[in-house]
Order: C-alpha cells, then sequence, then structure tokens
C-alpha cells in the first residue's frame, strides 16, 4: 500500500522543500511503527526540480486482526518495498488515511516552522496512487476530488492483466494534480477521501469521529457538493453519527454565511435569498424559542448552561437587552471552539464586559451560577445519566435559583417523522435518553413542585397532530410567594 507526492521547483524555491513541509528529510529514511504495521518515508527523487517523496504502508495482518502492538521496528525500506509487491489485496486505505495523519500530522495542519511562507502557499503537487480500492469506481473519485480543485485521472485496474476478459477489480489507479492548492489542504482531501472510497474502516467509529471529520474538513467539507455522502461513508454509515456532522456543518455554513454578512452586504442579500427556500434548521428554531421566552420573562443576565460550542451566546450577545451572558459547559473543547466563534480575543471591551464562558460540570453546585435572572439548559439534560438527574436539578433550581430556567430537549415521539432515523434509534450517539412528552412534563412538574417553580410547556417546531413537535420545551418560573421571601433574604442580607 503506498502513495506518492510529487512537486516541482526552481533554484529559488527548490522542490526539496517538500522535506521540510512534511518535517521528513529527503536524504533520510524514515519509519514509524504504528499498531498495525510499519509506515516509511522516502524519497525516490529529490533536486531543487522536482521531489517525490512516497508514504509505504507495510501491514501487519497479525497485529491487524489482534488489533495488537506494532511490531519492532522494520528492516531498510528496501524490504518494505519487497513486501509491498507481494502485498495481498486487502489494501485497506483507512489504514493509509490513519498512517498519513500519524506520520504527517504537523504537515497536516500546516504547521511549519522552517518554511511558513511554502506552508501557507499553494504548489504545484502530484499524487499518486497505484493501487486504491474504491466503491464506486472512477466515477465518483472524479466526483469527489473534481470539486476540491483537481485534475483526476483514475483508470480502472484489471483484475487480471493477462486476462482482460475478466473485467475490473475494485481498484483504480489514481493520480491527482493541482497547483491551487496547499500541501496541508491536499493531505486533509485525501485523509478523508481514501477512507470513503474505501468504504470499509478497520476499526470501530467511536462519536470522536466527528470531530476529527470536522477538523479535517475544515474549508472544503462544508458546500462540498457530495458532502452527505463523504460524511456518512466516512462515518461508516452511522445514522446518529452522520446527522450530527451534517447539523455542524449546516451551523459552520450558516455561520461562515453570518461572516459574509458583515463584510459583504450583496453577498450577504444572496445569502439570504439562498436559505430562505430551505426549511429553517431545528437548531435555529430553537434559538428562537429560547430568546422569546426570555424576552417574556425580562431577562437580562443569563445562564447558558452546557452552551457547547456557543452558538446560543453568540445570539444572546446580539441583543442589547442581555448584559450579562455566561456560558457553561463541562468540555474545554466545546468552550474552545465557542471562545473562537465568539471572537472572545479581539472582541471590543465593551462587549467583552458583557460575555463570560467558564468550565464546569452542572453535576455539582456551583457559587458562580447564582444571582442571574434566567438559566438556559438547551439540549443538555439528555446528554446525563438518569441517576445525575437529580443532581443537576439541585445545583440549578436547589442552589443557583434563577427566577426562570428555560429547559428544551427532544420529544422521541417525533422520532418517527424522521425519514432516516431508523426505529428505536436516538438522534445523537451521546443522548443516554430520549423522553415522550408524558415523561418530560411529568420530570419537569415534579422538579417544579419540589423547588417552588410554576411550569409550562411550549412546543419548538412544527406541532405534530399526533406525536408533537421534534423539540419540546419547559418554561420555569419561580412562584411568586417564593420569590418574595427571596427578596426578603436578599434584603436582610444586604
Ligand atoms: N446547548 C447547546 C449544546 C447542547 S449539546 C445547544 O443547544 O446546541 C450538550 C452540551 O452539554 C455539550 O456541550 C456537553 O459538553 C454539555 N454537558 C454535558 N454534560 C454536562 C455537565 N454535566 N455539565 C455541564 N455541561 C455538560
Amino acid at each position: 500500500m503506498f502513495l506518492t507526492i510529487s512537486t516541482t521547483g526552481d533554484e529559488q524555491h527548490p522542490a526539496t522543500d517538500l522535506g521540510f513541509l512534511l518535517h521528513k528529510h529527503p536524504d533520510r529514511a524514515f519509519s514509524a511503527n504504528l499498531s498495525y504495521g510499519t509506515a516509511h518515508v522516502l524519497y525516490p527523487e529529490a533536486d531543487a526540480l522536482r521531489c517525490t517523496a512516497a508514504l509505504l504502508l507495510e501491514v501487519d495482518a497479525v497485529a491487524l486482526v489482534r488489533k495488537g502492538k506494532g511490531k519492532g521496528r522494520g528492516g531498510a525500506p528496501d524490504a518494505a518495498l519487497a513486501q509491498y509487491v507481494n502485498d495481498r489485496p486487502y489494501a485497506a486505505s483507512s489504514l493509509l488515511a490513519v498512517a498519513l495523519s500519524s506520520v504527517f500530522s504537523s504537515a497536516m495542519k500546516g504547521v511549519c516552522r522552517a518554511r511558513p511562507e511554502r506552508a501557507a502557499q499553494p504548489l504545484p503537487l502530484h499524487v499518486e496512487i497505484p493501487a486504491l480500492p474504491a466503491r464506486g469506481g472512477p466515477m465518483l473519485v472524479r466526483r469527489l476530488f473534481e470539486p476540491l480543485g483537481w485534475a483526476v485521472t483514475a483508470e480502472p485496474v484489471a483484475l487480471d492483466a493477462e486476462f482482460p476478459e475478466w473485467g475490473d477489480s475494485r481498484y483504480v489507479r489514481l493520480a491527482l494534480d493541482s497547483e491551487a492548492l496547499t500541501l496541508a489542504e491536499a493531505l486533509r482531501h485525501l485523509y478523508v477521501l481514501l477512507p470513503v472510497l474505501d468504504d470499509a474502516k478497520h476499526y470501530w467509529v467511536a462519536s470522536d469521529e466527528v470531530d476529527k471529520l470536522l477538523r479535517a474538513g475544515e474549508g472544503w467539507l462544508p458546500g462540498h457538493p457530495e458532502q452527505k455522502l463523504i460524511t456518512s461513508r466516512y462515518l461508516s454509515r452511522r445514522w446518529s453519527l452522520t446527522r450530527e456532522a451534517m447539523e455542524r456543518l449546516e451551523l459552520v455554513r450558516l455561520a461562515e454565511a453570518d461572516d459574509s454578512e458583515v463584510e459583504d452586504i450583496d453577498n450577504a442579500v444572496e445569502a439570504e435569498t439562498e436559505t430562505e427556500e430551505k426549511p429553517t434548521p431545528l437548531a435555529v428554531l430553537r434559538r428562537d424559542a429560547i430568546i422569546e421566552a426570555l424576552h417574556a420573562s425580562g431577562a437580562a443576565r443569563v445562564l447558558d448552561l452546557g452552551c457547547g460550542q456557543g452558538q446560543l451566546v453568540q445570539a444572546l450577545l446580539k441583543d442589547a437587552r442581555f448584559t450579562e451572558i455566561v456560558g457553561v459547559d463541562v468540555s474545554m473543547r466545546a468552550l474552545t471552539i465557542a471562545s473562537r466563534r465568539l471572537k472572545l480575543d479581539r472582541m471590543g471591551e465593551r462587549q467583552a464586559s458583557r460575555v463570560k464562558l467558564f468550565q464546569g460540570s452542572l453535576a455539582y453546585t456551583d457559587k458562580r451560577l447564582k444571582g442571574y435572572d434566567a438559566a438556559v439548559l438547551s439540549e443538555v439534560v439528555e446528554h446525563l445519566d438518569l441517576p445525575r438527574l437529580p443532581a443537576l436539578e439541585y445545583a440549578v433550581f436547589g442552589a443557583a435559583r434563577p427566577r426562570t430556567v428555560l429547559v428544551t430537549t427532544p420529544n422521541v415521539e417525533y422520532n418517527v417523522r424522521w425519514e432516516s432515523l431508523p426505529a428505536g434509534h436516538v438522534r445523537h450517539g451521546d443522548h443516554r435518553f430520549e423522553w415522550t412528552r408524558e415523561e418530560f412534563r411529568t420530570w419537569a412538574r415534579a422538579v417544579a413542585e419540589r423547588h417552588g417553580y410554576d411550569v409550562e410547556f411550549v412546543p419548538v417546531g412544527p406541532d405534530d397532530p399526533e406525536v408533537g413537535p421534534p423539540t419540546q420545551m419547559a418554561v420555569f418560573e419561580m412562584g411568586a410567594t417564593v420569590r418574595k421571601n427571596v427578596d426578603v433574604k436578599e434584603a436582610k442580607a444586604a
């Protein structure tokens, strides 16, 4: 299993800079043990005019089967080459993709201290993969790579060259050429699209694969005409993960449309008329419903508990009625993305004084959550194991005690209306449960009763006569008598 990457250059910009960009020296063969074999990087040619790096993967079939540890350091590169020639046809390219990301991880991120300017610039690139398993054949290969700016040559490989009447194998010989891409972009295309073409991952696809896909797909996957096929195959057709990824890609697309609105009014108008024809995503309807309920409650200082990647915080910031907005999440990664989305580091002092993000768990009482007008828990409760729910209840309704609490959660009855959701599946891989309207109401009424709140229920999204709305929202308001007592207590304390 191998692939080559070549570039051309001149005396001023030597092609051998490829070695710096890949962080692998052209004069030294490099080997790395991976859990299922050994990866080698070598340079069949390396001069100022032309430089080619080859990534060779020597698969250890036993390790692959046992998923055991890598074997000891492999032999000389030429021994590896010999083994490749004899290699059996399980050239699963998800293995090659994993090898790419482990051997060229810095290059994939576009990091290059020695030649930063070249890492950021498009290069003349030529990629070759002599035997790529490609379900969907040369046609699909073109549909995947051409929209990304590659000139594609994909030839089917005959099952046996001596017997053409046997027809083609499922392999293609692939050659890609481009002068418009950076090396990092090229590697990220390969990292995602090789396993997509192979369509059979050698490992169990867990929910962190969504993050990997979105990271590698940044800048090119949102808006790719085959986005759906890429996402679903990359995630081994796991429906809940695919849906999560598609929703997040849609948010990226919306966020990008948002940005262009600021930069270029003409584009924004165009984007707007475009989105008008599509149904509004549920996530947007949910945010609108939450903001409306916050307005109705008159809240100015708001907690977004389990704020995730900060979409609601961002929307609240645009509304001057909200003078203080605090996003809390247990996931540092989500908070990092949120702070990037909000551009916290570039925000003016006045805006910055209105917003705060911090890490915290809702399963514990937290003094920092006291004294706010309202708290939002948007699509959060279903991420906690049921036995942890009383802890969250106490932390929010018992200890923090804002006057208004909004809780949204999926209505499981509506799931039969999602065409592509297999019966009995939850909507998101991390959902510990999904409630019927009755179950949610029973829980919410008991919570209200225990902590002195009144509760009402608001449908979010189309309210189906049989199964109800896709999202259900409970609006808790602290009862009038309780509120008075709180005011008296606060006055005394002051
Ligand atoms: N409120 C956002 C995100 C919902 S996803 C939205 O509506 O889009 C659920 C979020 O809850 C995730 O970001 C997860 O990290 C967070 N979460 C899960 N358990 C939590 C806990 N115990 N404490 C705080 N946040 C939690």
